[in-house]
């Protein structure tokens, strides 16, 4: 992709980011485009930091470390949103600033154990599995609250929120009553005291739907960078 064509890629997706922030009378800053990368080479990336991008987010830990290392010049924040197994968190502890989908103590315990005592806090969305799909992560909805009690307390984390992967839907009201029902859960658990600001849900086919349910990250691959090969999982 060129830096045009990818430019206006860019400046289709924020104006579409602009236009569902200002239909639920939230200011486009509100929320931060988190450029999912997964898939794409480093060129393409420093491309899109060229052209103001500063979140990646990345699924593929062997991916993501070659990423990080061929940009480590550039002042780039990096989250880890794909599923992450025990015994790969030391480099997610030390390497990237954020994670998304936390779905486990045992991991979360991990991360705060191996996260470095200079860097400061790892941001943490836990992941809830609405649509209780079984090829998805996430807790239920029900298991909830005893996990961001217990996630809240270890130290080296920061809990900063929610993150979803609804059901595909094809119609925006439904799309929506995905991501409103991500919000009821934030505003109980910040009803109890536990402080979160961000709603980490949206991607190509749905996040104006998102932002007007409320989500302060949009999660954005295909409509910035192009359908990825096909020979690439995708979640
Ligand atoms: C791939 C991926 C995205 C981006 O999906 P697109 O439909 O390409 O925008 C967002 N979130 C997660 C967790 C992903 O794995």
């Amino acid at each position: 992709m060129s830096p045009q064509n990818f430019a206006d890629r860019l400046a289709a997706v924020r104006e579409r980011m602009t236009r569902a922030a200002s239909r639920s009378g939230r200011s486009a800053h509100s929320v931060t485009l988190l450029a999912i990368g997964k898939a794409q080479p480093p060129e393409v990336l420093a491309m899109a930091a060229d052209l103001g991008i500063g979140d990646f987010g990345e699924s593929y830990l062997q991916e993501a470390l070659e990423k990080i290392a061929a940009l480590r010049e550039r002042r780039i924040t990096w989250h880890f949103v794909g599923r992450l197994q025990a015994n790969k968190t030391r480099p997610v502890a030390e390497q990237f600033a954020w994670v998304h989908a936390l779905d486990r103590l045992k991991i979360a315990e991990r991360l705060a154990a191996q996260r470095p005592f200079h860097a400061p806090a790892l941001n943490v969305c836990l992941q809830v599995n609405l649509g209780g799909e079984a090829s998805k992560g996430g807790v239920t909805p029900a298991q909830l609250p005893e996990l961001a009690a217990a996630v809240a307390r270890l130290p080296r984390l920061k809990l900063r929120g929610l993150m979803c992967l609804p059901p595909e839907e094809s119609e925006p009201a439904r799309q929506r009553a995905w991501f409103a029902q991500l919000r009821a859960l934030r505003d109980e658990l910040n009803s109890g005291g536990a402080g979160l600001d961000t709603l980490s849900m949206g991607m190509s086919g749905d996040f104006e739907a998102a932002i007007e349910e409320g989500a302060t990250v949009v999660r954005v691959g295909t409509a910035l960078f192009g359908l990825r090969p096909t020979t690439i999982r995708t979640s």
